[in-house]
């Protein structure tokens, strides 16, 4: 297959129609210097970190190899349930792929300069949101989340001007650059710019070949609808692992849904504190919170949407499409369920234990206790507490503020029940624990963490950056309960350590 692009190189902003991707050289930088470096994934890729400035040079954007191909590509989105028709990769740059053990990789560069997508942006990213994505992805990976992930973190030496003005002035960061990886970073949006335009056969291109070669189990004269289904199905499954560890994505445009149900696009997320199910951490998501922790189920579904309506003129029976997608809610409340009883320790999940699971959700979303904290202390209740006030102090560590008579009465309530059933599970209670702590992470990186990490890198000091770095890599352990605490007061009020705005 040959997808039709344009090479000449132009990065002028600009509607291209007709084709799949533009040509992009990266822009060099001033001093591409590593900051940091992913030995497990170079392990995996079987690539040796770099150990000189000409290695350097090439994640900083300021080198390609002869075999390289710097390319951004086409696509579109629904933004906040709008079409906002051509968007593209404005500040990402594929430089091609790389193959290890059999599979293959995309290797891109986000932050490296325009591109023929970038609209009226600069295609760069500040030092702030590279280092958030690139410890974010491989937070996630480790917890064993699908997503994308990221090898290498570079400062670039170069201030970048962003849209905070302070009297009239522009503010500077500094700029660097991540390079991400990973089997395929095809969107939603690639396959809708297609249909949006009414470009039919290039839809059918790709599509087809997004089949062969990462679906490639999928065959035959329902190869579509199945694909679809297979997308459903992976969609649903990401979005209960963002559930079971507390992530809100935060800018769930379609743009940003990976075809191969991957956590895509690193902004302004956020892992819940205070378990609060309207919780965005995104301020243009305000106040319509589209994007909120607990609705993140629902806008998956109306993505998927937009993803069949734009496949649906590959396929004669658009019946199939229909039922496919509605096939979501029963997919996902399945999965729901079976990682809720995982989380709560359940042998297996009863049609009763519907109610129980429910039961959690109210009393959280009451009390609104940190989240994380909350599950390790459930995993060390008393089968035979002696009354409320032992409950309540049980679970103090994990509150924000005092919970009220009811919401006492209720937590109080859900624990008696709770402990029933724990004795009814069939496997032995150091079992039923051990589900707990591989369901349950300890160690989560918070808003406030990345905020300070990212504060003293700025100053130079990478003490508290290579901490976290360390402890992402083991999100189940207790070897990192340095950090096992609630989100200290001043973070919910200081600008960046809570909440965040969609592109910077
Ligand atoms: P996002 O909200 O991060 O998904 O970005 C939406 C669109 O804006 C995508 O097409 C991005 O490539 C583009 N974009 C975001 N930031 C920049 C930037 N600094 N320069 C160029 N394009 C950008
Ligand atoms: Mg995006
Ligand atoms: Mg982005």
């Amino acid at each position: 297959t040959t997808f039709e692009g344009d090479d000449s190189g132009d990065i002028q902003p600009r509607q291209t129609p007709g084709i799949f991707y533009s040509k992009a050289i990266p822009s060099p930088v001033k001093t591409p210097t590593l900051l940091a470096w992913s030995d497990d994934l170079a392990n995996e890729l079987k690539i040796k970190k770099p150990d000189s400035q000409q290695a350097i040079d090439i994640l900083g954007g300021n080198r390609l190899a002869a075999s390289m191909f710097p390319y951004a590509a086409r696509y579109g989105g629904h933004q906040f349930g709008n079409w906002a028709g051509q968007l593209g990769d404005g500040r990402a740059i594929t430089l091609g792929e790389w193959e290890s053990d059999g599979k293959s990789w995309e290797l891109q560069l986000k932050g490296a300069g325009p591109t023929a997508y970038s609209r009226r942006a600069d295609g760069r990213a500040v030092l702030r949101s590279s280092v958030r994505e690139y410890l974010m992805s491989e937070a996630m990976f480790y917890l064993g989340v699908p997503t994308t992930r990221a090898l290498s973190l570079v400062s670039t030496g170069e201030q970048i001007a962003r849209d905070m003005f302070y009297n009239g002035n522009p503010q500077f960061e500094p700029g660097a650059i991540v390079m991400r990886v990973a089997p395929s970073f095809l969107r939603f949006g690639n396959f809708e710019i297609f249909a949006s335009k009414n470009e039919i056969s290039n839809l059918k291109k790709l599509s087809e070949w997004t089949i062969a070669k990462h679906f490639p189990h999928i065959a035959g004269d329902n190869k579509i609808v199945d694909w679809l289904k297979e997308v459903v199905e992976r969609t649903a499954s990401m979005v209960v692992e963002w559930l079971r560890v507390g992530f809100v994505h935060g800018v769930m445009n379609t743009d940003n849904m990976s075809i191969l149900g991957l956590t895509i696009d690193y902004g302004p997320f956020s892992f819940l504190d205070n378990y609060d199910p309207d919780f965005t951490p995104n301020t243009t998501d305000l106040p319509g919170r589209r994007y909120a922790y607990g609705k993140q189920a629902s806008v998956a579904y109306w993505n998927l949407g937009c993803l069949a309506n734009a496949i649906a003129p590959l396929v004669d029976d658009t019946g199939k499409l229909v039922e496919t997608i509605e096939s979501f809610e029963d997919i996902f409340w399945l999965k729901y369920y079976a990682m809720m009883g995982n989380k709560l320790g359940l042998d297996r999940v009863n049609e009763i234990d519907v109610n129980l699971v429910d039961g959690f959700e109210k009393v959280l979303a009451e009390i609104q206790p940190d989240m994380t904290l909350f599950y390790q202390l459930l995993s060390n209740i008393p089968a035979d507490f002696k009354n409320r006030e032992e409950v309540m102090t049980h679970f103090e560590d994990s509150f924000y503020s005092e919970p009220d008579k009811n919401a006492t009465d209720h937590l109080f309530d859900l624990m008696n029940t709770y402990t029933i059933r724990l004795k009814e599970n069939k496997c032995t209670r150091d079992e039923s624990r051990k589900k707990m702590q591989t369901s349950n992470p300890r160690f989560i990186l918070r808003n406030y963490l990345l905020h300070e990490a990212i504060e003293g890198l700025e100053k130079g000091d990478s003490t508290l950056f290579s901490k976290l770095q360390q402890a992402i890599s083991e999100p189940y352990s207790s070897l990192h309960d340095e950090f096992l605490s609630k989100r200290p007061d001043w973070a919910s009020q200081k600008p960046g350590s809570s909440m965040l705005s969609c592109s910077s």
